[in-house]
């Protein structure tokens, strides 16, 4: 290691840039946040640097750099594209003792700014010693993807707790590890839910006489967290999915969450299978409930792995107040439903100016839930139906739809396996839509879009096969069979 990496306090002191153009805009904007007193030389500045400066944020002296701009300055940086010039300023600044960054230019430097990830303040410094700053934001790409955004609260909430703690847990060894449990535990689990004040209360009691020194109840930081997978590409995911999955011990998970969304569970997470079969009956949700339940009190983070959204169709409300009612820590991460991937893979916008100003997200997937249907609401012209787990129900839909005064020319879509290599986008008219259904062989999981958007995927599709309309062909079915 050559270069020794040190963080540096420059509120009120002098940096001075030399160049006004995008580079030393990029470094200004760093800079500023760093408090420094920053004086610009450059014949010319950007209009942002022009705003910056009118703003008070910085200074500007309008011509060419002269060794003495340097005078009294903690640290240079040369962000011009004239080599005589950076030359001089490596010179001028190594004649004044004082460290300066030649941007682009390691050779010349004797500091580099390394690529930063900010969870102020916690901040994580990477550098390649000015070889290959691609390679350096990869690595910032990736850390950022891990790292919640909450750390930075959670490092600013330790360090107003530090002392305390110093002298409540004396012991640096009891303390070590009072550490680990509160980043692996209920605490650092409150901060993330924005609960501070219970995060504190549960330090407080950690901390208190004797509880530190007793080491973690067995079952401390047991922990659900339900998550919505997605419809299936795995790059639909969010970054709290992904982080949950890379953090668990157990992931219990639906028969619809793709292979692609699993093989990020972390290697050594346990996968459990607890999924519904293809007519939608679920195994028995009390035991879904109880394997929660069992991984929890054993102090384990459980992962409630659910396709799309867990609060669409997925169960997820009684399954937090099952929680809830146990006194189990739980977190909700949303996911991307299937009605707006499907939607979006097949090129259908839901709402449109010139078609639907609403969309109603319903299911029809047994008697009990099609009675309870209001086919009257259901049958307004210019609202957009996303209608889950239609397969089997679609001849009803169709026939209740027509019934209650929706056009029978009105545009329909299924789409089979949205947003996964092998989705299908059928294309064809409420009145006929079972016959599309039956004609193509459409099987779960799918999703069915009554209203006129629906038709927009015929010149709007994208992604996957092209879709078909109204006319079966034996050709894409052969294609698609088996
Ligand atoms: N919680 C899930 C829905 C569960 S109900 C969500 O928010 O998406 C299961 C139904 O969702 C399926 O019958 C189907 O209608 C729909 N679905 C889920 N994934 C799908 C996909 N990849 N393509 C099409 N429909 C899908």
């Amino acid at each position: 290691m050559r270069w020794l990496p040190l963080f540096l306090d420059l509120r009120g002191r002098r940096v001075v840039v030399i160049g006004g153009g995008a580079i030393a805009e990029r470094k200004i904007d760093l800079l500023i946040q760093s408090g420094a007193a920053i004086r610009i030389i450059a014949p010319a500045i950007t209009p942002r640097l022009a705003a910056r400066l009118t703003a008070g944020e910085l200074e500007h002296a309008p011509r060419d750099f002269v060794p003495a701009d340097l005078d009294g300055a903690r640290l240079a940086i040369a962000a011009t594209d004239a080599p005589l010039v950076n030359r001089a300023v490596a010179t001028a600044a190594e004649a004044r003792n004082i460290f300066a960054n030649i941007v682009d230019n390691a050779e010349l430097s004797t500091g580099i700014l390394p690529a930063i990830v900010d969870r102020s303040p916690l901040v994580i410094a990477i550098g390649t010693e000015g070889s290959a700053p691609a390679l350096a934001r990869y690595v910032r790409a990736h850390i950022e993807s891990l790292l919640d955004e909450s750390l930075g609260r959670l490092a600013g909430f330790l360090a107003r707790w530090r002392e305390r703690i110093r002298q409540r847990v004396p012991d640096t060894l009891l303390r070590r590890r009072l550490y680990e449990r509160i980043l692996h535990g209920p605490v650092a689990d409150r901060v993330r839910a924005a609960r501070e004040d219970e995060a504190a209360v549960l330090l407080d009691q950690m901390t208190l006489a004797g509880a530190a020194a007793g080491g973690a109840p067995a079952c401390e930081g047991g922990r659900v967290q339900i998550v919505g997978a997605g419809p299936g590409d795995p790059g639909l995911l969010t970054l709290h999915a992904l982080r949950a999955l890379q953090g668990a011990d157990v992931v219990l998970h639906d028969r619809l969450v793709s292979a692609g969304v699993l093989g990020l569970a972390r290697r050594e997470a346990q996968l459990i299978e607890v999924g519904k079969s293809a007519r939608g009956h679920s195994i028995d949700q009390a035991h879904i409930h109880e394997l929660m339940r069992e991984h929890a009190a054993r102090g384990l983070r459980v992962v409630r792995l659910k396709g799309g959204d867990p609060f669409i169709f997925g169960r997820g409300g009684e399954e937090i107040a099952f929680l809830r009612t146990h006194g189990i820590p739980y977190e909700v991460v949303p996911g991307i439903t299937a009605a707006l991937a499907c939607a979006a893979y097949a090129g259908i916008p839901l709402t449109h100016r010139d078609h639907a100003a609403s969309l109603r997200i319903v299911t029809a997937h047994c008697q009990g839930a099609i009675d309870a249907v209001d086919w009257r609401t259901l049958a307004l012209q210019r609202e957009t139906l996303a209608i889950y787990m239609a397969v089997g129900t679609v001849e009803r839909v169709e026939a209740e739809l027509l019934r209650h005064g929706r056009a029978p020319d009105t545009p329909v879509a299924f789409i089979e396996n949205g947003s996964r290599p092998e989705q299908r986008v059928l294309i064809g008219t409420l009145a006929g839509a079972a016959a599309l259904s039956a004609a193509h062989a459409v099987s779960s999981p799918a999703l069915l879009v009554v209203g006129s958007v629906a038709a927009l995927a015929a010149q709007l599709h994208w992604y996957g096969d092209v879709p078909l309309d109204g006319r079966p062909r034996a050709t894409a079915r052969v294609a698609h069979s088996g």
